[in-house]
């Protein structure tokens, strides 16, 4: 299975959600699920449209109780959502959520029964250093004792990529994922999508998803208009099948 997903971020409203499924060209292809991780308030809207999968960007690390703020896992289910995003950079970067609580949070989701995009990448300074693969398998090892192949994807961002125009060259892509998938082998999740994040645009989709090891893409920016979501996912999906 590919995944084409989008991350609204921090920006919409009910109103964009509307214009968003309106104006969506996307035929489902069999290989390629397709959604978008909303904000929290609009999951539920979202979910209504019956049209690709619907995330959402976090989830609490823990489960019901005494935790002002949380959304957990089991909510998320309730309004609609198939799957969230787990440790995504800005997450990591902004809020410094640490690494037990993202094994929490993918476990959570698990027994929600949603699947779990777990995001990795390094910072421009890592890269620098040479120290690329040793980052994505230190990140990796939040996946050690886990298990549920089925509902866990793992997408590669580089921090450097998001947000900044500066997609990663389709070598550089294919590297990084070559990375992980040798780090993958011999755990339950040998076989996972690993999807590609950072810039992707309607311009550069193709020749990414060109690579082999490509098995998808994570959107920003270019996700919040449906059109250029849309022409992504077609380029995707064309490329995969030619
Ligand atoms: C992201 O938010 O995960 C992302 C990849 O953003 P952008 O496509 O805007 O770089």
């Amino acid at each position: 299975m590919f995944a084409v997903l989008g991350n609204w971020k921090s920006f919409g409203s009910n109103r964009c959600v509307d214009d968003f499924y309106q104006a969506l060209t996307i035929h489902q292809h069999k290989s390629t699920q397709w959604g978008i991780a909303f904000p929290y308030p609009y999951c539920q809207a979202a979910s209504t449209k019956r049209q690709g999968w619907v995330g959402a960007q976090n989830v609490s690390a823990f489960g019901e109780g005494a935790y002002t703020g949380e959304i957990h896992a089991a909510m998320l289910t309730d309004c609609g959502c198939q799957f969230a995003l787990v440790g995504h950079s800005e997450r990591r970067q902004y809020f410094n959520e640490p690494s037990s609580q993202l094994v929490d949070k993918i476990n959570a989701l698990h027994e929600a029964g949603l699947t779990a995009v777990y995001c990795i990448g390094e910072t421009l300074e890592q890269r620098d250093a040479g120290q690329l693969m040793q980052v994505l398998q230190d990140q990796l090892r939040v996946l050690d004792g886990l298990s549920n192949p089925e509902q866990l994807w793992v997408a590669y961002e580089p921090v450097w990529a998001i947000g900044t125009g500066r997609a990663a060259t389709p070598q550089d892509a294919q590297d990084a994922h070559t990375i992980i998938r040798n780090a993958l082998k011999g755990s339950p999740f040998h076989h996972v999508p690993i999807l590609y994040g950072g810039s992707v645009k309607p311009e550069n989709a193709a020749a990414l998803a060109r690579e082999t090891e490509v098995g998808g893409f994570l959107i920003g920016g270019a996700s919040l208009k449906a059109d250029s979501f849309s022409e992504i996912y077609l380029q995707f999906t064309q490329t995969k099948s030619s």
